[in-house]
C-alpha cells in the first residue's frame, strides 16, 4: 500500500477513535442561550434554550451556555479542556458571581495544570444541582467541558504532567546538547536542529499553557494567542530549513525543495509581518492562513524527503520515519479539535511523544552524518598513506609504520627485521615492453609479497621500483628465510606478467633491529645490503653485517 493510503487510514482511525471515545463527563445537558450579559443572571435563567446535540462540548465556539451538572456530591470542578485562545466566564451557584479565566492568566489555581481551566463548584445542595452559566469568547474550535471531582482531576492531571515532562525533558535536553555541538563544530545543521527542538518545546509549553506559569517565559502571556502563532510559524521555518540541510534536499530534490523554501520559509515569514504589525487590527485570518502554509510546507517537505529517499539518500529515509507520524498526528489533532471531538489519548499524547521520538531519531541521523564525515576523513587519511598504483603503503605510510614498530621493538622478544627490495633491470622491462607492462609488474610484485608472506608482512613502496618490507617479530635468521621465500616467489610468479615473458627478479637486503636503531639507520643498513646483492649479481638476498 502507498504511504499516502497508510496515512489516510491512520488519520481516519484516529478521528473515529476520538469520536467514539466520548465518555461520561458529569454533565446532564448543555443548552445554548441567546446573547445576554453576565450581570443579568435572572435573564440567563429565563433565557429560551436550544438543547445541544451532545453534552461534552460547547459546539459553537463563542456564546452563552447553560450547563446542567449531573447529580453528584463532594468537591467538584467545571473543567474546560484545551482552552487555547478562549476566555471563559463562569457563573456558578450559589452566588453566580462571574469568574473569568484564560490560559494566559498569571494567577490560575496552582493545584492544577493548565490543560484545563478549572472552576470550583459548590458542594452543598441545592447548589450542586443548580445550572452553571458559561460564556466563551475568542475560542477557535468547539470546547470540551466536563464536571469532575477534584481528586479525580488532580490524579488525571498528574498523569498528564508525567507524560509531557518526559517529552519536554527530551526536547530540551537534546536541544541543549546539539547547541553545544554547534558551539564546538560550527556546522549550521546543529544550530538549525537545536533551534527547531527548542521552538517545538516552547510551542508545547504554550499550547499546554504551562509556559504562562513559568518564571522567565511567562511574559509570553502578554502576547496571548498571537505569541503561540508566532512560535508555531517559527517552528515551521526552522523545521523546513533543518530538513533541507539534513537530507540535502536542494541537491536531491531541487524543485520540491524550492517549493519548501517558498512555503515553509518565505511565505511563513511573510505571514508574520501583518501579524506583528498593529495594522490590520483584526488577526483572525491568521490561523487559516498559517495552517494552509503549514499544510503546503508539510506536503512539500514529505514529497522532497520521499524523492530524496527513493534517490538513495539514507538520511531522507530516517527523516521520513520521523516526520510522517508527526505530520499525521498533528493533522489528526487539528481535525479532532476542529470537529469538537474530545482528543483521544492517542492524539493528545501521541503527538508530543512522537515529537520526542522524532527528536531522538534525528539525533541518530546527525550521528550518521558525523560517521559519514569521519569515514571520508579516514579514507582521505588512508589514501594519503597509500600508494595508488599498488595499494600498499607509500613511503610516508611505511616510515610511519616502521617508526611505531620501533617504539615497541624493544618489547619484541624476536625483534624486528626490514627488507629493502629493488627490482632488477626494471628499466629494461619498461624499455622492452612499455610503461604499462612495467606498472603491471609493480602490481605483480605486490601480489607476490602477499602470496609469499600473507601474514604479518607490511610492504611499502618507497621509490619507483624500490620497496620496504617490515617483518615484526622476526629474528635475523627468520627474516633471511622470509626474504629467500619472497625472492623465489617473485622469480616464479613474475616470470610472466600480462602474458609477457618479463622474467622479473628482485635483489633484497635484510637488516635486523639493533637497540638504538632509528628509522633511517635501519633502512640505510637494509639499503646497503640490497646494493651488495646487486653487486653480487642480482636476484639474491644479502643480510646486513
Ligand atoms: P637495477 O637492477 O640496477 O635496479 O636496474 P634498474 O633498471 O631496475 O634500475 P634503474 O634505477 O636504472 O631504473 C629504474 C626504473 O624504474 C626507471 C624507471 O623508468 C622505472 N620506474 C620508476 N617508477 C616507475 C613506475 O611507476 N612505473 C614504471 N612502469 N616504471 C617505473
Ligand atoms: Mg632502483
Ligand atoms: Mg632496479
Amino acid at each position: 500500500m502507498k504511504p499516502v493510503a497508510w496515512t489516510a487510514l491512520l488519520l481516519g482511525w484516529l478521528l473515529a477513535a476520538g469520536i467514539a471515545s466520548a465518555q461520561d463527563n458529569g454533565i446532564a445537558r448543555i443548552d445554548a442561550l441567546p446573547a445576554a450579559t453576565a450581570a443579568d443572571v435572572a435573564s440567563l435563567r429565563a433565557a429560551p434554550a436550544t438543547p445541544s446535540t451532545d453534552s461534552h462540548r460547547l459546539p459553537r465556539a463563542d456564546g452563552w451556555w447553560r450547563v446542567q451538572p449531573a447529580p453528584g456530591s463532594g468537591e467538584r470542578l467545571l473543567l474546560v479542556y484545551h482552552p487555547y485562545s478562549a476566555r471563559v466566564t463562569v457563573l456558578a451557584p450559589p452566588d453566580y458571581v462571574p469568574t473569568v479565566r484564560s490560559v494566559f492568566d498569571r494567577d490560575l489555581d496552582r493545584r492544577f495544570s493548565r490543560r484545563a481551566l478549572a472552576f470550583p463548584l459548590a458542594a452543598a445542595p441545592p447548589a450542586a444541582d443548580a445550572p452553571v452559566f458559561v460564556h466563551v469568547e475568542g475560542a477557535r474550535y468547539p470546547l470540551q467541558v466536563a464536571v469532575r471531582d477534584t481528586a479525580g482531576h488532580i490524579a488525571a492531571d498528574l498523569d498528564h504532567l508525567r507524560l509531557i515532562s518526559i517529552v519536554l525533558g527530551a526536547l530540551g535536553g537534546i536541544s541543549l546538547v546539539v547547541l553545544v555541538f554547534w558551539l564546538l563544530l560550527r556546522e549550521r545543521i546543529y544550530l538549525l536542529y537545536s533551534v527547531t527542538m527548542a521552538l517545538q518545546m516552547l510551542y508545547l509549553l504554550c499550547a499546554y499553557g504551562e509556559a504562562y506559569a513559568l518564571p522567565g517565559i511567562r511574559v509570553l502571556a502578554r502576547f496571548g494567542v498571537h505569541g503561540i502563532w508566532v512560535i508555531a510559524t517559527l517552528c515551521t521555518v526552522a523545521a523546513s530549513f533543518f530538513l533541507l540541510h539534513l537530507a540535502e534536499l536542494r541537491r536531491n530534490a531541487p524543485r520540491l525543495s524550492k517549493a519548501l523554501v517558498w512555503t515553509g520559509g518565505y511565505a511563513s515569514l511573510a505571514l508574520l509581518v501583518p501579524l506583528l504589525l498593529p495594522w490590520p487590527a483584526d488577526k483572525d485570518w491568521f490561523p487559516a492562513a498559517g495552517n494552509l502554509v503549514l499544510l503546503a510546507a508539510n506536503v512539500f517537505a514529505l514529497s522532497a524527503l520521499f524523492v530524496a529517499w527513493r534517490g538513495g539518500e539514507r538520511r531522507a529515509g530516517y527523516a521520513l520515519l520521523a516526520w510522517v507520524p508527526l505530520v499525521s498526528l498533528s493533522t489528526a489533532r487539528v481535525l479532532q479539535l476542529g470537529a469538537g471531538a474530545p482528543l483521544t489519548p492517542w492524539v493528545e499524547y501521541g503527538l508530543p511523544l512522537v515529537l520526542a521520538a522524532a527528536s531522538i531519531l534525528l539525533v541518530l541521523v546527525l550521528a550518521d552524518r558525523m560517521l559519514a564525515v569521519r569515514r571520508e576523513r579516514d579514507h582521505a587519511k588512508r589514501d594519503a598513506d597509500r600508494d595508488a598504483l599498488t595499494g600498499i603503503w607509500n613511503r610516508q605510510g611505511i616510515e610511519r609504520r616502521l617508526s611505531s614498530l620501533l617504539g615497541t621493538a624493544h618489547g619484541m622478544p624476536d625483534g624486528l627485521a626490514v627488507l629493502f627490495i629493488d627490482l632488477d633491470h626494471f628499466k629494461q622491462i619498461n624499455d622492452g615492453h612499455g610503461h604499462a607492462v612495467g606498472d603491471a609488474c609493480l602490481r605483480a610484485f605486490a601480489r607476490a609479497v602477499n602470496a609469499a608472506l600473507p601474514y604479518a608482512a607490511e610492504p611499502g613502496r618507497v621509490g619507483g621500483e624500490e620497496f620496504l618490507l617490515l617483518l615484526p617479530g622476526r629474528g635475523e635468521a627468520d627474516a633471511g628465510h622470509a626474504a629467500e621465500l619472497l625472492r623465489a616467489t617473485i622469480e616464479r610468479d613474475c616470470a610472466v606478467v600480462d602474458g609477457l615473458p618479463v622474467g622479473m627478479t628482485a635483489s633484497i637486503g635484510v637488516a635486523s633491529f639493533r637497540p638504538g636503531d632509528t628509522v633511517q639507520a635501519l633502512i640505510t643498513r637494509a639499503d646497503t645490503a640490497m646494493y651488495a646483492a646487486k653487486r653480487a649479481g642480482r636476484n639474491r638476498v644479502v643480510a646486513a653485517g
